[in-house]
């Protein structure tokens, strides 16, 4: 936070220079590394009548829309973001509300192997109903990430998954072998005690360590220090699947699929959403799967909506998908019916994606 006394037009030219001072890489031991600066500026009248801590809180919100528009980039606040200022301070408020009511449920997205038709595990997905409405993730996972509610959140969410995954083995034949896949944030992982509270939750619901993966991003793995690694050998150690999610839109710097005990990547709906369309994205699709089975690493690809995208993943090798063509995120109550054995044809797929949709309107 840099604070000064300039008109509206050399704030802005400072901030660019300080953004443009960062295009240089930074020498580290590993090698070359790029960043970015996203700011966010916001200014006071000469009776400075707007106080402190006011004016921090509008250009974080201001730097939070440089990220939001793509990051690397000055955002000066203006006061149409008033708005989302009392609208992320009242979510906060409820989202802590609703944390510690236990109305933050996981929801539970079929990961399914296309050649079998079988479902080979699930993604556990946050949800959170508000008087019947869906408040998005999209919407509440920001505001949990910046409070540091995600903590809470995210162990919830684990919690639920484990427990939900040790009723279906209990229950239902044939389900040894399923894994549940649950996020977690970055925060999470840096929190200190990840191997305990993941231990824990396989000790509560007696579960082998295989039947869990953790879905990472590419930018938590950035953090390369001792701590970060060691969390995720002992993880790994356990049997704990560690996840790539959103593969190929982070870094391109691959380097950290050799520092991390990586097992599985998730090609992201990104390139997933042009196969068939665009050379490029069946190119890419076609180099991590080269890249996954070289590495030894599982492979599951995100957002397959079409049967058209379905066809192009068998043809690249690519078989565990997950997407709306196979169904929407449902409630514990519907996943029994998900690992019923269905037959493959286009028709069906689609009814059951309908099926599992759920009937909850989203705001
Ligand atoms: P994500 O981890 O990449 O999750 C996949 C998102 O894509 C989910 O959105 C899912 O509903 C959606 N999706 C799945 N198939 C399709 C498809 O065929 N088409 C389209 N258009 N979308 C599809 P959702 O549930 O809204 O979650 C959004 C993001 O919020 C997640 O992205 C994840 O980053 C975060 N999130 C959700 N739950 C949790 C959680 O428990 N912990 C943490 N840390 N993050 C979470
Ligand atoms: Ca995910
Ligand atoms: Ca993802």
């Amino acid at each position: 936070i840099v604070s000064c006394r300039l008109d509206h037009d050399s704030a802005h030219e400072l901030a660019d220079r300080i953004r443009q001072t960062f295009y240089r890489p930074f020498e580290l031991g590993a090698g070359e590394v790029f960043v970015t600066v996203s700011i966010g500026i916001a200014m006071t009248d000469h009776q400075g009548s707007t106080g402190a801590s006011v004016l921090i809180q509008e250009a974080d919100t201001a730097m939070y829309r440089s990220k939001a528009a793509g990051r690397n980039m000055v955002t000066m606040f203006d006061h149409s973001m008033r708005e989302s200022i009392a609208r992320r301070v009242e979510l906060e408020r409820m989202l802590r509300r609703a944390l510690e009511h236990g109305d933050i449920q996981a929801w539970y997205q079929p990961i399914v192997s296309i050649t079998s038709g079988r479902v080979k595990g699930f993604e556990a997905l946050a949800r959170w109903e508000v008087d019947g409405w869906m408040i998005s993730p999209a919407e509440f996972i920001p505001v949990a990430e910046e409070s540091g509610l995600i903590i809470p959140l995210g162990n919830h969410v684990l919690d639920e998954a484990c427990r939900h995954l040790a009723w279906l083995r209990r229950n239902l034949a044939d389900t040894q072998d399923l894994y549940m896949s649950v996020n977690l944030s970055p925060r999470q992982l840096w929190a200190g005690d990840i191997v305990e509270t993941v231990v824990d939750a396989l000790r509560r619901y007696e579960l082998p360590g295989e039947t869990l993966s953790l879905e990472i991003t590419e930018g938590a793995m950035m953090d390369d220090s001792v701590a970060t690694i060691a969390a995720m050998t002992a993880l790994r150690s356990l049997g704990v699947r560690l996840t790539v999610d959103d593969f190929g839109t982070g870094y391109s710097s691959l380097s950290y699929l050799k520092r991390f005990p990586v097992s599985m990547v998730k090609i992201d709906k990104s390139f997933v959403d042009g196969l068939g369309q665009h050379e490029s994205d069946s190119s890419i699709v076609a180099a991590i799967v080269a890249m996954s089975s070289a590495l030894g690493l599982d492979l599951v690809a995100e957002g397959v909506e079409t049967m058209e995208q379905a066809r192009h993943l068998v043809a690249l090798g690519c078989d565990q998908v997950q997407g709306y063509l196979y169904g929407p995120a449902a409630p514990s109550t519907v996943v029994p019916e998900l690992l019923m054995p269905m037959a493959l044809g286009d028709t069906e797929w689609a009814a059951r994606g309908r099926r599992c949709g759920t009937t909850s309107r989203r705001r």
